[in-house]
This record gives structure tokens, sequence and C-alpha cells, in this order.
């Protein structure tokens, strides 16, 4: 799986991985009754959304692929000497919050951290479809979505000599029901399914964290961020985009405030990052909606109002 990062995010990634990740290439194809995005970089007319992005910011689009995040990470962690401990799962949260100033629970969808401090009225809900990804073989040349009944498919670049996909659909529990939803869509998608092994394929059931939280800390000593704060569907690619803005905005909060003002770092935290975060996760529940939704024909009317 590789992760869509918007060019904000690319100044708090030091090292620069443009050998191992080309920029994304996004536009429109039509195809066979299908609502597409998808487009060769070649064919491409007009400016694009990356080259839009481009000329605003100053730097381009990209995707990293997730082991190089986590790696680029991990290095990061091994320069600061931290103790660390790893795979030790935490079944418990009260042992840590009597022995911490500051426990962040960074513990994804099902978090241990937020179950400790909020209890279990806001919890992972599923929406309703599955989505599958993989990574095929060879390069596609077309990057993008297309966007069908109750389904969509999209291709994104992530390796010389390999292209990242992904797949939603309502229900499909096999690779066999999954090749079967997008037999007929248009080349490279039944290609990129029948080339591919299964074995490598991950299935998701989508979902999300529903009602959103009242707040992110707790207690003057908790701090959630990423998934265990406001796990969103993967629609606009933005959750671990925005787990990352949420762990640079509390680590800056807590620098700027007394060791004694922690409950005044965690509210800044908080005000900074809960309504952005929870503004981009209700976009992406939206996108989600639109995207999978079986009346395609009034989605395609809204879309064709969209700008650009
Ligand atoms: C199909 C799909 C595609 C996606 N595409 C994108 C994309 O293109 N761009 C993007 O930005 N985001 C994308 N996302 C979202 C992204 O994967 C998540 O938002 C991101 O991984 C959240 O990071 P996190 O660290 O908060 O949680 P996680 O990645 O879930 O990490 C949580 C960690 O905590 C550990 N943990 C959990 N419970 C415990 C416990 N009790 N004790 C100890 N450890 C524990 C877990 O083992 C894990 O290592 C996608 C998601 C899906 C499902």
């Amino acid at each position: 799986m590789s992760i869509l990062v918007p060019p904000l995010l690319r100044r708090l990634l030091r090292r620069r991985p443009a050998d191992r990740d080309p920029p994304a290439h996004r536009g429109p194809e039509a195809a066979r009754g299908l609502r597409s995005t998808a487009r060769t970089p070649a064919h491409s007319a007009g400016q694009s959304r990356p080259e839009r992005i481009e000329r605003k910011a100053g730097r381009p689009e990209l995707l990293i692929s997730r082991p190089y995040l986590l790696d680029t990470l991990l290095d990061g962690l091994d320069a600061l000497d931290v103790p660390r401990r790893l795979g030790v799962n935490v079944d418990d949260v009260d042992p840590l919050l009597a022995d911490s100033d500051l426990v962040v629970g960074a513990d994804g969808i099902n978090s241990a951290v937020r179950g400790a401090s909020f209890g279990g009225r806001s919890g992972p809900r599923q929406v309703g479809t599955v989505a599958w990804i993989g990574i095929a073989g060879f390069e596609s040349g077309v990057y993008g979505e297309t966007w069908g009944k109750g389904r969509f498919f999209g291709m994104t670049p992530v390796e010389p000599g390999r292209t990242n996909w992904y797949a939603t659909v309502s229900e499909a529990t096999t690779a066999e029901q999954l090749r079967d939803h997008f037999a007929d869509w248009h080349d490279p998608i039944p290609r990129i399914l029948h080339e591919t092994d299964p074995s490598t394929w991950i299935r998701y059931e989508m979902r999300h964290l529903f009602p959103a939280l009242p707040t992110f800390v707790h207690g003057g000593k908790v701090a959630l961020v990423g998934d265990a704060a406001h796990a969103m569907t993967p629609n606009l690619g933005q959750g671990a985009c925005t787990a990352i803005l949420d762990a640079e905005a509390l680590t800056r909060a807590v620098a700027e405030h007394t060791a004694s003002d922690l409950p005044g770092a965690l509210r800044a935290y908080d005000t900074e990052r809960r309504r952005s975060a929870q503004r981009i996760a209700f976009g992406s529940r939206t996108l989600h909606r639109l995207m999978s939704t079986h009346r395609t024909g009034a989605r395609d009317a809204v879309v064709r109002m969209l700008p650009g």
C-alpha cells in the first residue's frame, strides 16, 4: 500500500524518495459508461491535479510506499536514542497512566488508550463496503480511479516495475468474486486482477470512528493521535498523513509549554488538530458514499458540476 503525501507533509519527511516513488498522475478518461479519472500521463491534456498542486505549493504530490515511510520514521527514532520496547501488546492502560507524565494513544482504530479514556461510546463502525489492495508486478501505464455502480477501482504508481491498486465493492470474500466484479471493466483492470497473486492481496472491512470524539485529550496526561483519534475511510488518502500531522502538532505543543503545563500543551494540541482532522474524516466518509453509490446518474451529475 502506498500513502498519498500532500505538499505540507513533505516538509516533515526529511529524506526525499523521488527515485523510488514517482509522482502520481490523474486525469479524465471515459470508459464504458464508468466515471474514470484514470489516464496515461502521456495523454494528459491541460493542467492535471498534481500540476496544480505543484504550481500552488511549489512542490509535487508524491506517493510513498508504507514500508519506506515506516523505515524513515524508525531511522528518525534511532537518531533520537529513545528507549523503546517493540512487540508489546498493551492490554491494561492503567499502569502506563500511573507511571508516565504523558500517554500518547497511537494504537489505531481499536485503540486501547481511547477505550480506557473515553469508554466505548466512540468506536469502529463498518461503512458497508470491503476494500482489497495489492501490487501488480508491472507498470500499468494508466493511473487514477474508475467509479462504477457500488464499486470503484484505483491504480497508482508505486515503484519502477510495479503498480499499486485498490478495489472497493459492497461484498467479495474471495479473489474470484472480486475478479467477477471487475471482469468487464476497461483495461488494465481485469488484467491487473488476473496477473497478480491473490495470496498477496489484503482485504479490509471499511470502517471509521463513530461518533467523532468530543476531544483528543483526556485528564491532562492522555493524547490520542492518528486512527485512535479519528479513523477515517481511505477515500481521500489522508489517514496516515493526518496521523503524522497530529504527531508533529503534539510534539510542538509539548515543546512550547513548560513541563508543569502539560494540560495546557494538550489543550493546544486538541485545538490545533481536532476540527481539522475531523473535517477530513467527514470529507472522506462523504466521498466514500459518493464513490460507492448505486445512484450513478445523480453522482456523475454532481461530479460534472465540480470545478477542474
Ligand atoms: C485500504 C486502505 C488504504 C489507505 N490508504 C491511505 C493513503 O493512501 N494515504 C493515507 O494517508 N492513509 C491511508 N490509509 C489510512 C492509514 O492506513 C491509517 O490512517 C494509518 O495507518 C493510521 O496510522 P496509526 O498509526 O494511527 O494507526 P495504525 O497504522 O493502525 O497503527 C497502530 C499501531 O498500534 C499497534 N497497536 C494497536 N493496539 C495496540 C495495543 N493494545 N498495544 C500495543 N500496540 C498496539 C498496532 O499493532 C499498530 O502497529 C489507508 C487505509 C486503508 C484501510
